[in-house]
């Protein structure tokens, strides 16, 4: 019996431990809800409700395959080693096979796994490329993005990307209703808007191909059009992969890769930044602790006033545009990529708070939460990351609101208190915490330390 062990994998096609532990025999799968250590992720409850939906949704894929999916608690991932050690006696396990994950709690767990004796294999394929495989002549990683995504288009041109089929049943198909009643043991929050599977992930990706995807350029900062893919949370837990979605691209849209100023390759680029950050991510695990990419960073000093921070979560902050932001966050579990730039912005420059504490508050609600993305997004627009946003960039956010939101149609949505204001008008703070021209030079003063040399 071959044990497959799902984490952010939550799909039956392209996914490599499956495919190459059904080519070994009768394959089980596991799926350990780990309580105590989501919480000290802060993983957010809308989250916690979208593994719950695609978890149910896989143990139905995998009935049609023959194969049982079991869902095992624990604490944290201390405990696991001890109960796969159990399971592996009751089900007569050969061998476990799993998905790496980039983050460095998840690569201790999986090597704690393998110190017990387990008999562990890694696969590779959360990134399309491995980390460490796009890197200089010199063999050193990228840290300038359009070098990287160059180097990253140019191999992924004389590499095969076809993603792994679905495997073969293994038996006769298990009957649906063995399918597992999954209830997970975490708070909350409805993830409805994002209908849970596989099937719908394709389908929102083929939706986005037909309709979207040449428009992207020129949509994909207007908060109040459906401009992006919507795919997030779906590449979060892996119910798709990478992989899967630049080869359907490829196929429908062959020249993709040599179409600089097309919506398509606008859009290929953005997974190329997922992959940026992941990359970076893996080479510099000192990032999963919280630390600054850029050294000179450990200089800021931070106002962390809590009244302001407060603030700026509730969506208080004066200035339309971020205040609907982040009262998109708070009520969707979603914000629009234009809005996370602002408002990280806004935090960082405007409020002088630590990124940590946004990126942590993020965390806490976005449905596609992922500490590789995040945390890259947050150093970026904190000017502390790798090829970041330089100190002296600040967004205005009257500007910002003027140019991405003309006519008011997304403040408008989110803040009923300003629906009576006109198209200019709205666009202005009202009561606003900080006023932007001091609180720009605070900033510059502040980031000054970043100042080379
Ligand atoms: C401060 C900040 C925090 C962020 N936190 C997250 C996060 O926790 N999880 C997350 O998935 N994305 C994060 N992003 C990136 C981006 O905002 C979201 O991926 C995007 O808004 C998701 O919408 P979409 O699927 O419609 O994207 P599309 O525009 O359709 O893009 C397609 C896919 O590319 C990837 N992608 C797009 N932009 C980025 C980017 N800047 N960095 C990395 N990957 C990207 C995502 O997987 C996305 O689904 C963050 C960005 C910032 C600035």
């Amino acid at each position: 019996m071959q044990l497959v062990w799902f984490r952010n994998d939550l799909r039956t096609s392209d996914n490599s431990a499956l495919y190459y532990a059904c080519l070994k025999g009768p394959v089980t799968g596991i799926y350990f809800v780990t309580p105590g250590q989501w919480k000290s992720h802060n993983l957010a409850p809308i989250q916690a409700d979208f593994i719950e939906q695609n978890l149910q949704s896989l143990s139905i894929e995998l009935c049609a395959l023959g194969i049982p999916l079991l869902i095992e608690e624990v604490t944290d991932f201390s405990q696991i080693p001890a109960r796969l050690k159990q399971i592996q006696k009751v089900h007569h396990i050969e061998v476990i096979h799993a998905n790496e994950e980039p983050e460095i709690n998840e690569k201790k767990r999986d090597q704690a796994v393998k110190e017990a004796g387990l008999p562990l294999i890694l696969y590779q394929c959360d990134c399309i490329l491995e980390a460490g495989s796009v890197v200089t002549l010199q063999g050193d990683m990228y840290k300038v993005f359009s070098a990287f995504r160059n180097a990253w288009m140019k191999k992924i041109k004389q590499t095969d990307i076809r993603p792994l089929p679905k495997p073969r049943a293994q038996a006769s198909p298990l009957d649906a209703n063995r399918a597992q009643n999954v209830s997970l043991n975490y708070d909350k929050k409805s993830s409805q808007a994002w209908p849970a599977g596989e099937r719908e992930a394709l389908r929102r990706l083929r939706h986005f191909l037909l309709q979207d995807i040449e428009d992207y350029h020129h949509n994909r900062d207007i908060p109040s059009l459906d401009g992006t893919s919507g795919l997030s949370a779906y590449l979060r837990l892996g119910v798709i992969s990478a992989k899967r979605c630049v080869n359907e691209v490829l196929a429908a849209f062959p020249y993709a890769l040599d179409a600089q100023d097309s919506g398509v390759f606008s859009w290929l680029n953005e997974i190329v930044w997922r992959e940026f950050y992941r990359h970076i991510m893996i080479l510099n695990p000192q990032l999963c602790k919280g630390k600054n990419f850029n050294k000179l960073a450990d200089n800021i000093i931070w106002n962390n006033n809590r009244e302001d921070f407060k603030a700026w979560c509730e969506g208080r902050t004066g200035y339309g545009l971020v205040d609907a932001a982040m009262r998109q966050l708070n009520e969707t579990g979603w914000m629009h990529n234009r809005l996370r730039m602002v408002t990280a912005s806004f935090l960082t420059k405007h409020l002088l708070i630590d990124w940590r504490w946004g990126e942590n508050y993020f965390m806490g609600k976005l449905i596609d939460g992922d500490l590789a993305s995040n945390n890259g997004g947050w150093q970026w627009a904190a000017s502390t990351g790798c090829d970041a946003q330089p100190y002296f960039r600040i967004f205005n956010p009257i500007i910002q609101s003027q140019k991405f939101d003309p006519e008011g149609l997304f403040i408008r949505k989110y803040i009923k208190e300003l629906n009576e204001f006109d198209n200019k008008k709205i666009h202005f703070p009202v009561n606003a915490i900080v006023e932007h021209k001091q609180a720009r030079l605070n900033a510059l003063d502040r980031y000054s330390v970043l100042k080379k040399g």
